[in-house]
């Protein structure tokens, strides 16, 4: 068999989750099990902290498609802390159904720094994602009954802001037609589907502290706006205590093991170009409190999840992280030195060098919000000594500090070097600053994004951002954070401008406002909150064996 993550997965030795809550300090009737190797956690029987956890946040410079490893590196240096002796926990997302049939894969890392049982987890895990599914599509069946049975708030049915969604990548759903068929089939008007990991209760979800935050949450969700231009809210409907219920296992955190038996709690997918990227509070909140440190990730590059780490949960959760690791590899740079998809695997150190432009604009990112990054250069086999010697040789030279990370290969042992750096940095104060204030005007603190962490000229709102941000201001939501959905390939909002673009202007082409999550959905270039699958899905390697085992899932 050849060495896939799915068949290191399976080889490797899986421990019963018991003994990884015990490791982890989880009392047993914090403990609730699903199957043998994963288990919800119940956070009121834990016992308070002394003390918290140090957070480490790992994000990356511009991906190719197949993503840079940050999941992987993520594993591999909470591996590496495991095997200093330190106490520590990982806390990742879950992946969506989505990424793992399309193009990308899953989110469970990979070759020897995964997280097991890989195949659940990349699957339907403990059905956090289809609860959230349930309780999306619930709400938009309220509101269609709603209008069905009189409407009596009086929303207007070509102003309903709500969609449904579906944890799939289905570029046919994201405009339809519902209610068809006469006065008994309901009220006939356009609708449309989100992916599910953007939908504003997986950001809910994602950012609420109780079961009183997640309730309080939900009721202020807008849903549409009434004859009369009035938004409408879940609590106007009556319905955010159902909602609730519905997301009450889901919102406990789910509990599961390295390959080489670290903790790692796995809960919550926002993406990071069209939501806010980061696994849920309840998870990293639950982790600092049993570990003394917590590597945790942010999607895609620094310019989307790592910025919205600091500017949303950063500040939403009260914490901020102690460490930034920016994952960088070096088909990336050969990729934004120029080099087309196809050719990545050719020796070209030039282009790499060429490349480096992104990797430093990160670079200087981390650095504005106050904390020293730590490069990890994630090895594959098919990098040159000659082009690893670029980019350390640059790290040297631009006194940025690099460590060259085998963790794909080799688990815990490959991140050693890593581990060490990223101590000294958890060791030493931060002077964390977030780039800007909720009180700044929404134009400002867009400007601040694109110029700041896009390296961009500036920032235009089209005719249609420019009226929604007047509503946004009358209705008095303006002072919220700003989750920009952008591409993840470019610092800038067209795909195709690599390397490190200038002089670029950032379209925003809508404005929505997410009360319930807290932040304003800010939409720029092309960027769809529904993505389409690829000419070639993953799925079509995809097979179950006999034995009810999977069979080419990465
Ligand atoms: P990200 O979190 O940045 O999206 P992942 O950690 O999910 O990236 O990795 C994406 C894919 O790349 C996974 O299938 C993983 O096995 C593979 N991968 C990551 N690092 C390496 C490496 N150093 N060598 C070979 N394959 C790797």
């Amino acid at each position: 068999m050849s060495n896939t993550d799915l068949s290191i997965a399976s080889n490797a030795e899986i421990l019963p989750i018991g003994e990884i809550a015990e490791r982890a300090g989880i009392p047993a009737d914090a403990l609730e099990l699903y199957g043998k190797y994963k288990a919800k956690i119940d956070v009121q029987a834990l016992l308070p902290a002394a003390r918290l956890g140090k957070v480490v946040l790992v994000t990356a410079i511009s991906p190719t498609p197949a993503g840079e490893g940050k999941s992987t590196v993520t594993v591999g240096i909470a591996d590496a802390f495991s095997q200093l002796k330190e106490s520590v926990i990982v806390a990742l997302r879950e992946p969506s159904l989505g990424p793992v049939m399309g193009v990308k894969g899953g989110a469970t890392g990979g070759g020897f720094a995964q997280v097991l049982p890989m195949e659940d987890i990349n699957l339907h895990f403990t059905g956090d994602i289809h609860a959230i599914t349930s309780a999306n599509n619930a709400l938009a069946a309220f509101i269609d009954n709603h209008l069905h049975q009189g409407n009596a708030l009086q929303i207007d049915p070509r102003r309903i802001t709500w969609k449904r969604a579906l944890d799939m990548n289905d570029r046919a759903l994201r405009q339809v037609t519902i209610g068809l068929g006469g006065p008994a089939q309901g009220v006939p008007r356009q609708d449309g589907f989100d992916i599910t990991v953007a939908s504003e209760i997986m950001a809910v979800l994602c950012l609420a502290t109780s079961i009183e935050d997640l309730k309080e949450r939900l009721a202020q969700m807008v849903i549409g706006y009434t004859y009369g231009k009035e938004p409408v809210t879940v609590r106007d409907l009556g319905v955010e205590g159902a909602l609730a219920l519905l997301l009450k296992e889901a919102f406990k955190p789910n509990l599961v093991q390295t390959i080489e038996g670290t903790p790692a709690i796995i809960h919550g997918g926002p993406f990071a170009n069209i939501a806010h990227g980061c696994n849920s509070l309840m998870a990293t909140n639950t982790a600092r409190q049993l570990a003394d440190i917590v590597v945790t990730e942010a999607g895609f590059g620094a310019d989307l999840g790592a910025e919205k780490f600091m500017h949303i949960k950063s500040r939403k959760g009260g914490f901020h992280p102690d460490a930034v690791v920016i994952v960088a590899t070096v088909r990336a740079l050969k990729m934004h030195g120029g080099i087309a998809k196809g050719l990545l695997g050719e020796e070209n150190p030039e282009a790499v060098r060429r490349g480096m432009v992104n990797l430093a604009k990160h670079v200087d990112t981390i650095r504005q919000f106050g904390i020293e990054p730590v490069v990890a250069l994630n090895r594959f086999l098919t990098d040159s000594d000659a082009e690893i010697g670029e980019i350390m040789e640059w790290a040297a030279a631009s006194g940025v500090q690099a460590a060259l990370t085998n963790v794909w290969e080799q688990g815990g042992a490959g991140g050693l070097e890593l581990a060490k750096l990223v101590k000294q940095e958890l060791d030493r104060p931060t002077n964390f600053a977030p780039l800007y204030d909720e009180t700044d005007a929404v134009e400002e603190k867009l400007q601040t994004i694109v110029q700041k962490v896009y390296g961009g000229a500036a920032v235009q709102l089209t005719d249609q951002a420019q009226k929604q941000l007047a509503e946004l201001k009358k209705y008095g939501w303006d002072e919220l954070p700003i989750c920009m959905a952008k591409t993840q390939y470019s610092l800038s909002d067209q795909p195709k401008l690599l390397g490190r673009p200038e002089g670029f202007i950032v379209t925003i082409r809508e404005i929505i406002p997410k009360l319930g999550a807290g932040f304003l959905v800010c939409l720029t270039g092309d960027i769809m909150t529904m993505p389409g699958l690829p000419k070639q899905p993953a799925a079509l390697k995809m097979d179950v064996g006999p034995d009810g085992k999977a069979i080419g899932l990465f």
